[in-house]
């Protein structure tokens, strides 16, 4: 049988390199395109030298042609960490809109199938608990968090109208907020900052009280959920809620940190900031109907491993600062 080949935009972010990873593994060709905004060759290290693996620099807003043959575009190309989309607003508008059209105009033409990397922010500030992929959400289209949220739901409508028009079989995940190894320590979520903040003896950054919940998927799980979503054959109807149920408060999680990793640090309460969602949590109904998938890490699991990474690539950095 040929080898089927699949292009992952944002391939060197923290999700996109656990992907390429996951579908090498699988036995497929891989094409990583990055414009490195966000992302570094470093994620790529355990495999950019595999032999079906292929890195390009090329930014999605800009048109794509390429002479192999893609059977499988993966769409996770956008900035994720709020303050990273908002460093450049309107680039990140332009990656969800212009980038994601590029890249539907790139599956028509190969007649690939089409994955595209949504996100729980189309829910807004949500009204419905947990959320169910029929909630039309509850988005402030003026605010800082607009660019990546109303961007993404832009993004959905596109998917969608190629769908309807028979240009493209198109996916579309919701994915929650994941967690785990590769995340940047600048990356400025909050997973990343509080470990690495605990590991440091620092204070704790909580905003608002911590009252606000999310629900952490680890990434594992993650990218297992859009694996079996692009390769599923009965494509389900809509998009799909893929994030692991268990709610914390971000002050548990905080607590929960400073427990792993035995820290001395306190808890610093901040400004919450503008737009913050209270709750989330998804309703992964469908995904378990649809594609058989529900995550298995807990999140003590996954962050004991995700601690183990900084400590791992702290010693690294260390090592390699002292050359
Ligand atoms: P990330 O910032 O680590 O990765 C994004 C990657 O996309 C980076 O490598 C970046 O350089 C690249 N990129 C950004 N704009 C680009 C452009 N215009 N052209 C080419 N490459 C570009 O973020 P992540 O956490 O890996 O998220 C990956 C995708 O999953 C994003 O689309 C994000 O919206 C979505 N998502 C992630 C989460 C999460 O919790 N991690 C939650 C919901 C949705
Ligand atoms: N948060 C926090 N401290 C931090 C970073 C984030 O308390 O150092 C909070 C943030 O206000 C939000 C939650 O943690 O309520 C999750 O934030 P993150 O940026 O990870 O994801 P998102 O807001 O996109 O869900």
């Amino acid at each position: 049988m040929e080898l089927q080949t699949a292009l992952v935009a944002g391939g060197a972010g923290f999700l996109g390199s656990h992907l390429c990873e996951l579908l090498l593994a699988e036995g497929q060709r891989v094409i990583c395109i990055d414009s490195f905004v966000t992302g570094n060759r470093d994620n790529l290290r355990s495999i950019r030298d595999h032999k079906r693996f292929q890195l390009l620099k090329h930014d999605i807003c800009q048109p794509l042609e390429l002479r192999a043959r893609v059977d499988r575009v993966y769409n996770l190309a956008c900035a994720a960490s709020p303050p990273h989309y908002q460093a450049d607003p309107v680039h990140t508008m332009r990656t969800c809109v212009v980038g994601t059209l590029n890249l539907l105009d790139l599956a028509q033409r190969h007649g690939a199938r089409f994955l595209q990397a949504s996100t729980s922010e189309v829910y807004g500030d949500p009204e419905m608990h947990p959320q169910k992929e029929s909630y039309a959400g509850s988005v402030n289209c003026t605010g800082p968090r607009a660019c990546y949220d109303e961007g993404k739901r832009a993004a959905e409508a596109l998917c969608f109208d190629f769908l309807r028009v028979g240009r493209a079989d198109v996916r579309v995940a919701r994915i929650f907020n994941t967690y785990g190894p590769r995340m940047h320590a600048e990356d400025g979520r909050v997973v990343s900052n509080l470990v690495v903040q605990a590991m440091k003896d620092e204070p704790l950054t909580v905003y608002g009280d911590g009252s606000q919940t999310r629900s952490f998927c680890y990434v594992s799980d993650l990218v297992d959920g859009l694996h079996r979503l692009m390769e599923i054959e009965l494509r389900p109807d809509g998009p799909v809620n893929l994030g692991n149920p268990a709610e914390f408060t971000v002050r548990e999680l905080a607590e929960l940190v400073l427990d792993l990793t035995g820290s001395r640090s306190r808890m610093r309460f901040l400004p919450l900031p503008v737009d913050d969602p209270r709750r989330r949590r998804p309703d992964i109904g469908r995904a378990g109907s649809f594609l058989g998938w529900r995550p298995v890490t807990p999140l003590r699991e996954g962050l004991l491993k995700t601690i183990r990474h900084f400590r791992e690539t702290e010693i690294e950095g260390d090592a390699e600062s002292t050359e």
